[in-house]
């Protein structure tokens, strides 16, 4: 299983991908929490990225692609994996398809979650994260057992930088005018599959599942 799953910020990408991972058995590959990771350890690309990311505005193809290259070539991705939040330009898909033709190999399915822009921004604001082990909640629609606690490793959870209402708008208009002419490109492969985001989390699994499945 090679995929790809799309959306715009807040539609359930993270979410999905977590449950997608733990049925097929594949790593998940999300290249916003690389960077996450990076600036958590003050690397030079944490450095690098987050003067992008606290803007809303996308990292450099280049950089973006480099990392993705280098990660996808790597054992563990032999058998499969999923990609999250990369793809996010065309230039970024055309950079993708080359290096799996390199490596003899392609996308089995690309994954749509279609959410309305209008619940996008609760979705995105209410979210938070562990530190820790990467888990995503919901303070209204996900919350965690004990309020302010991953369920997992009870580390305290925090909100991203980037999850507050001015930037959220930024990265929906990033998301409008970058991303979603991926939605043809794929869809011109026959790989495109859409999803309804806007029901419950669980619903959501289903319906990802009935679509790699047929
Ligand atoms: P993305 O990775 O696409 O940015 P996330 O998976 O982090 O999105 O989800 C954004 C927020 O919305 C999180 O707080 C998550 O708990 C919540 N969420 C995800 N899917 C749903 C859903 N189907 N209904 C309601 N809330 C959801
Ligand atoms: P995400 O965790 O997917 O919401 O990504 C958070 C931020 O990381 C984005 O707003 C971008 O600034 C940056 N980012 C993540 N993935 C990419 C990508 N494929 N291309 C460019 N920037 C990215
Ligand atoms: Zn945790």
């Amino acid at each position: 299983m090679r995929l790809v799953i799309l959306g715009p910020p807040g539609a359930g990408k993270g979410t999905q991908a977590e449950f997608i991972i733990n049925k097929y058995s594949i790593p998940h590959i999300s290249t916003g929490d690389i960077f996450r990771e990076n600036i958590k350890n003050g690397t030079e690309l944490g450095k690098k990225a987050k003067s992008y990311m606290d803007k809303g505005a996308l990292v450099p193809d280049q950089v973006v692609i480099e990392i993705v290259q280098d990660r996808i070539s790597r054992d563990d991705c032999k058998k499969g994996f999923l990609l999250d939040g990369f793809p996010r330009t065309v230039a970024q898909a055309v950079s993708l398809d080359a290096e799996l033709d390199k490596l003899g190999t392609k996308l089995d399915r690309v994954i749509n979650i279609d959410v309305d822009s209008s619940i996008l921004v609760e979705r995105a604001v209410g979210r938070r994260i562990c530190k820790t082990c990467g888990a995503t909640y919901h303070i209204k629609f996900n919350p965690p057992k004990n309020e302010g606690l991953c369920d997992k490793d009870n580390t305290a959870l925090i909100q991203r930088d980037d999850d507050v209402e001015e930037t959220v708008e930024k990265r929906i208009s990033v998301y409008v005018n970058q991303t979603v002419p991926l939605l043809d490109y794929y869809a011109a492969q026959g790989l495109l599959a859409n999803v309804d985001g806007s029901k419950d989390i669980s619903i959501v699994s289903e319906d990802i599942v009935k679509a790699l499945e047929n």
